[in-house]
């Protein structure tokens, strides 16, 4: 069996619901049998492998039931599986996107993601507003035996208005957006997705949004007065939090979507999501498995780069600890044309299937996340059904 380089050593899936756990140690080459003991001390679970002890700190009201740690008679192609029974008195859910946050009457700063630059300042909404759902004008064209006739209505914010998309947030520009938003027309050709439903508005330009600063990505200008900013774009900065420590860009992105995915699918009992350009052109197809896992990781002692353990919580001696982070489990697809074909032309039809649109430089973003994420898992937790497996922590 090939490792892949950033492929973990130890691996923890704990399901809430189901109350129980996976953990999978790598066994590599020689060391086929290693001298393992697995034991729960309260709210922690202790790995001893060999020398080495590791310890994941679960979350409070999650433990794991004494002697209930059962090894796999055998050592599995990609290791040792060893199988838990969790109780679990209170679930552990993660923050809600900023999406749920925003309140009327409160005063917010719009910061750029990629350098912290503040974008709109001082703002307070009068009125926050969600938008209809993704599919709302896909619905419009299949009732309707002519052109959409909301097409050219828009729903547009007044001043002191912040509407709200699945990924994106409206807003009214003010005098100083000139000093901190630049914009630019895309080239009509990396506008032409593959979605019929773009073609249906003839002319139809994307005017990009762009941090003056830093040149990154944030959204769309809508009308002359009005931007679009996507969640993935721009931090939402309330006053009573002055913290502005700049997240790690894929940290922040898996995050803001991991949330965001999870408040779509439990109010609407959406699961499954094209993710896509603001031109419609689909990219990644993303069915949402489930909202109650808790993971946890390490790399082997001594090997440092690991992308699921941040670098605060790695320890590089003989102990390492980690904390169990809450994290949503997906089956994902990329829409490459030449595989997967079918697949994707059959969720393309599907209008249960709900579009999420992203700037296409964070499509390709999300793809190298959930592409890392998924060859970092124990081979026999990568795929699926033909789909492959990644978790986006919450
Ligand atoms: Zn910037």
């Amino acid at each position: 069996m090939e490792l892949a380089v950033n492929q973990h050593y130890i691996f923890l899936e704990l399901r809430q619901r189901l109350q129980s756990g996976l953990l999978v140690i790598r066994s590599d080459g020689a060391a086929d049998k290693p001298e393992v003991s697995v034991s729960s001390g309260g709210s922690s679970l202790k790995i001893c492998v060999s020398e080495c002890e590791y310890e994941v700190k679960l979350t409070p009201g999650v433990t794991v039931v004494e002697g209930s740690c059962q090894k796999s008679p055998e050592v599995n192609d990609d290791g040792l599986h060893v199988r838990l029974r969790l109780k679990v008195d209170q679930y552990s859910e993660a923050s809600d996107s900023v999406i749920e946050h925003l309140k009327v009457q409160e005063k917010y700063d719009f910061l750029c993601q990629s350098c912290g630059a503040v974008l709109l300042k001082d703002r307070v909404f009068r009125r926050v507003l969600p938008l209809p759902n993704g599919n709302w004008n896909t619905l419009v064209d299949d009732w309707c035996c002519h052109p959409d006739p909301f097409a050219n209505k828009k729903l547009l914010p007044q001043k002191e208005d912040c509407l709200l998309g699945d990924t994106y947030f409206l807003l009214t520009q003010d005098s100083g957006c000139d000093l901190t938003l630049a914009q630019q027309v895309d080239s009509p050709h990396v506008n032409s997705g593959s979605n019929q439903h773009s073609e249906k508005t003839p002319g139809h330009r994307n005017v990009g949004v762009f941090c003056k600063k830093c040149s990154a990505v944030l959204g769309e200008a809508v009308t002359t007065d009005v931007v679009k900013f996507y969640i993935t774009e721009v931090v939402v900065k309330s006053e009573d939090k002055q913290c502005t420590t700049i997240q790690h860009r894929l940290q922040f992105l898996e995050r803001a979507l991991a949330g965001r995915l999870f408040e779509l699918s439990s109010a609407q009992s959406t699961f499954r999501f094209s993710i896509q350009t603001p031109g419609g052109k689909a990219m990644i197809m993303l069915w949402l498995l489930n909202t109650d896992a808790l993971i946890a990781s390490f790399c082997e002692k001594a090997r440092s780069s690991d992308s699921l353990i941040s670098a605060a919580d790695r320890h590089l001696d003989e102990h390492q600890s980690c904390l169990a982070l809450c994290a949503v489990k997906v089956l994902y697809l990329p829409c490459t044309p030449s595989k997967h074909h079918e697949a994707v032309d059959a969720w393309e039809k599907d209008i249960s299937v709900h579009p999420l649109a992203l700037p296409q430089s964070t499509c390709e973003e999300l793809l190298e996340l959930l592409t890392a994420c998924t060859s970092s898992l124990p081979a026999s937790l990568r795929s699926m059904n033909s789909y492959q497996v990644a978790y986006l922590r919450r």
